[in-house]
């Protein structure tokens, strides 16, 4: 189509960023826009950003430098968490025109449609709109897109929690849900376009239904009864509201999967009470044994941050010795804790030095290494579902099984998009993959 419109999406951060980016390209797409790549030429860049760590903040502000001069007359929009945060630092930067925050970026259609910048003079040349997030009061479902086997759906957004370390209360408000009819009507669409599996997203999801007087229970039972989608699977639910009836579900349900991300951020009931979170390691310990005693064979991950304040030389020993001894959980996530600004966290002055906090964070990815190796080795010689993805990598594809192990085969088109039984025997150690076919 002649003088059809470009638009590029660069989208940091979370599943929920990927799933609302998603739905604003669909928004633009039914306007006639075209999308590209954010390395090619376009009328209008879209920069969706995070705010979790610095690492976020700096690559949301290459992003924006980097649009700026693949088109200097391009409509540069910045949208998201850090906007809602520091829309000031945002707005120093050179080539930005539109700013607005998570209660806002719903309407980032009419103002680019509206935004004439060429006609604006330098000192109007900016529209930044940032709601006060803390009076948003309801939350539509979004879902991500650009993928043929697996969608995330966000069914929640907003924290009540307040952990120390955390700004995400700040930058998406209150814990707020759709309806569980909303979620299972998109969750029908989902599966009628021939995606396998849905993966359910929230910032705090199993606080989903607290606006409304329904539960994440209720989502998950729903779900399952209703909804044709072949696989299940939950992104992270906080270990306090993992409930044993609900784990107990899961292990019997049509559609969940034996797989579970659940945050520790510390192994130190120490730390844990400083971080302000809602349990402490008896009941993470008590979580992961019984989703043991139900599914022996279920992977489980865990968030973990290194070098908060007060996090001695003792402390950090003693939550090595925790984690180490936590034998069902399969693997890591390890982030490295920065402060954020205006945060309970960032006041504390017995800070870990830099260096030591990396060095933290290098032990317990390794533990994590060998912890995952362990949960492959463990499920070598049995026999397993995999959803295959349809990427041809270099003459092989890969999908997950149920329990979220990777397994590899030359390509074939004809599996792409399916589920297959497939035998765990072939483990290649250094890419922690089963290998099917030699
Ligand atoms: S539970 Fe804590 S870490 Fe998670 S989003 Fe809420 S405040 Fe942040």
């Amino acid at each position: 189509m002649p003088n059809q419109k470009k638009i590029a999406f660069n989208t940091l951060g979370c599943k929920l960023n990927f799933a609302e980016s998603s739905d604003l390209a669909r928004k633009f797409a039914a306007k006639g826009y075209l999308q590209t790549g954010f390395h090619d030429f376009a009328d209008v860049y879209v920069v969706n950003t995070c705010s979790v760590t610095q690492i976020a903040e700096k690559k949301c502000r290459n992003a924006i430098r980097q649009a700026s001069h693949l088109n200097p007359n391009a409509v540069i929009a910045v949208i998201g968490c850090f906007a809602q945060l520091r829309p000031e630092q945002i707005a120093d930067i050179e080539g930005v025109d539109i700013i607005l925050g998570n209660e806002d970026k719903g309407r980032l259609i009419e103002i680019v449609e509206n935004y004439n910048k060429g006609s604006l003079s330098p000192c109007e040349a900016k529209t930044a709109l940032i709601s006060d997030i803390g009076k948003a009061e309801s939350t539509s479902v979004s879902f991500s897109s650009d993928d043929r086997t697996r969608c995330f759906v966000k069914v929640q957004d907003g924290c009540n929690y307040y952990c120390s370390y955390c700004t995400i209360p700040f930058a998406r408000g209150r814990s707020r849900s759709a309806r569980v009819a909303e979620v299972v009507d998109v969750v029908k669409k989902v599966a009628a376009e021939g995606k396998k599996e849905v993966v359910l997203t929230g910032i705090n999801i199993g606080t989903f239904g607290q606006n409304n007087g329904e539960t994440f229970f209720d989502l998950i039972k729903t779900l399952d009864e209703c909804s044709p989608i072949e696989r299940l699977r939950i992104s992270s639910i906080e270990p306090n509201l993992l409930s044993e009836p609900m784990i107990d579900f899961i292990a019997q349900s049509r559609a969940f999967l034996p797989h579970f991300h659940i945050p520790l951020q510390a192994g130190s009931d120490v730390i844990l009470r400083a971080m302000r979170r809602k349990y402490d390691t008896a009941l993470f310990k008590q979580r992961l044994q019984y989703i043991y005693s139900k599914m022996p064979h279920a992977f489980v991950a865990a968030d973990v941050i290194t070098g908060f304040p007060g996090e001695t030389e003792e402390e950090f020993a003693a939550a090595k010795s925790y984690i180490e001894g936590l034998e069902s959980l399969s693997a890591l996530h390890v982030f490295t804790y920065s402060e954020r600004p205006n945060t309970f966290a960032a006041t504390l002055t017995d800070k870990v030095p830099h260096q030591v906090r990396k060095q933290r964070s290098l032990i317990l990815q390794e533990i994590s290494q060998t912890k995952k190796q362990q949960f492959y080795l463990c499920n070598r010689g049995s026999q397993r579902k995999v959803l295959w993805e349809d990427d041809n990598d270099e003459g092989f594809m890969f999908g997950f099984t149920d329990n979220y192990i990777r397994v590899c085969k030359p390509y074939d088109a004809a599996s792409a998009n399916r589920i297959e039984d497939v035998m765990l025997q072939n483990l290649n150690m250094e890419r922690l993959c089963f290998v099917l076919g030699e």
